[in-house]
């Protein structure tokens, strides 16, 4: 008999739905996790009584009811819109691209005017786009893209935006009515008071080692379960055997005003090249159902993009052609440890959002405890 059911490596959103899961099944879990604290990048500190989303900020979003459902079930959400504004030149536009923005850019008023001068920007790309930059400009025409894409994006990857995968771009929408929501889909907002009250919902009744290194002492972490939930970087995983998997990285910076709002709105994207941060985040505005001017000072995080380098945090997969190829060897790999579980942005070397990390989890969670599972805490407490 091993001391534990599961030993899940990684204290994210991937892992917490298998603990919490895992625990309405009444198995036992132990949960290994580098940081000193659960939650992945969900994590939040508090400065000035204000949830600061440590490592970047996390909107969440999905038109999966089961996700939303269950997310509800756990915390209570308030109604936040991500509606973000960029900043390039001087100039604010209105994000996602939209009428807003398309009036602002050209003075249009009519989204018959704004497909017209998209249009005759768009000449130059013929059939499917090869590249973000070849998708970006179909989509949008030249002005956008160089204005509002082209900086932004080689500051986030680092690289040419003939080098990048179209889908990159495709995650914002462009819409010819005027509306200034980021996302579409149908259900969107932020816990009350941050993302530490659902997590640590997901990991209640669960053994905890933080600050520890599964891979460090892995043989002896093995032989403690039944079975291994990986959420790590797949390529450490397997030593780095193939070669290493790159990503991208961030860097924060904060500050603290004595303002009680500093920028007017939770995001702002920095398009130039020359800005060397990406985005200012006023952590304050993520909920906007307590008065921003009940606080006489504001805590405002610069995000730096960095390349990814061993000990540092991996955010992005950079899914290229020869990434892409690197990881499916990898996974190959993966297959053949029957006794692990392999799961989430960094194991699945995919660009997840959380919804998606939450749906995928629950597939992975029905397979594994099989059965039907009622995936809401209430239905479990009645
Ligand atoms: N992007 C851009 N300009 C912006 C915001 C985003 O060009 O003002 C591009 C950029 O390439 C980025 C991609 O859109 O990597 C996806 O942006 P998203 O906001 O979805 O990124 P995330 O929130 O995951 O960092």
């Amino acid at each position: 008999m091993k001391r534990y059911d599961y030993v899940i490596v990684g204290g994210g959103l991937f892992g917490g739905v298998m603990a919490w899961c895992a625990k309405k099944h009444q198995k036992s879990c132990l949960v290994i996790e580098r940081r000193k604290t659960l939650g992945g990048n969900l994590y939040c500190e508090e400065i000035e009584g204000i949830p600061v989303h440590r490592y970047g900020a996390h909107i969440f979003h999905t038109s999966d009811r089961k996700v939303w459902d269950f997310v509800n079930s756990l915390a209570e959400f308030n109604r936040y819109t991500n509606c973000p504004v960029a900043s390039y030149r001087g100039q604010m536009y209105n994000m996602p691209f939209n009428m807003n923005t398309f009036s602002k850019l050209w003075g249009v008023s009519t989204p018959e005017e704004a497909k017209r001068k998209i249009a005759e920007q768009r000449g130059a790309v013929k059939g499917r786009p090869a590249n973000l930059e070849e998708q970006a400009i179909s989509l949008m025409g030249r002005d956008i893209y160089e204005r509002l894409i082209k900086g932004y994006t080689e500051k986030q990857w680092g690289r040419d935006c003939k080098e990048l995968p179209a889908f990159i771009i495709k995650r914002l929408p462009v819409r010819y009515t005027y509306d200034n929501n980021y996302f579409n889909d149908r259900y969107q907002g932020i816990p009350v008071g941050g993302y530490n009250g659902l997590i640590g919902r997901l990991f209640e009744g669960c053994g905890v080692l933080t600050e520890t290194d599964y891979l460090a002492d892995k043989a002896r972490f093995d032989g403690m379960a039944e079975r291994i939930i990986y959420t790590g970087t797949i390529d450490a995983y397997f030593g780095y055997r193939y070669g290493k998997l790159e990503y991208r990285s961030l860097r924060f910076e904060d500050d603290i005003y004595d303002t009680d709002n500093y920028q007017g709105v939770a995001v702002v994207n920095h398009t130039d090249r020359e800005v060397p941060y990406t985005r200012t985040i006023e952590h304050k505005h993520f909920d906007c159902t307590v008065p921003y001017n009940e606080n006489p000072k504001t805590v405002v995080t610069r995000e730096y993009p960095v390349a990814w380098e061993e000990g540092m945090e991996p955010y992005y997969p950079v899914n290229d052609e020869r990434n892409q190829s690197l990881y499916e060897k990898y996974a190959k790999l993966a297959e053949q440890e029957k006794n692990v579980l392999f799961g989430g942005r960094l194991a699945e070397y995919k660009y997840y959002d959380m919804d998606k990390v939450i749906a995928s989890a629950m597939e992975k969670a029905e397979k594994e405890f099989g059965g039907q599972i009622l995936w809401r805490e209430q239905e479990h407490s009645r």
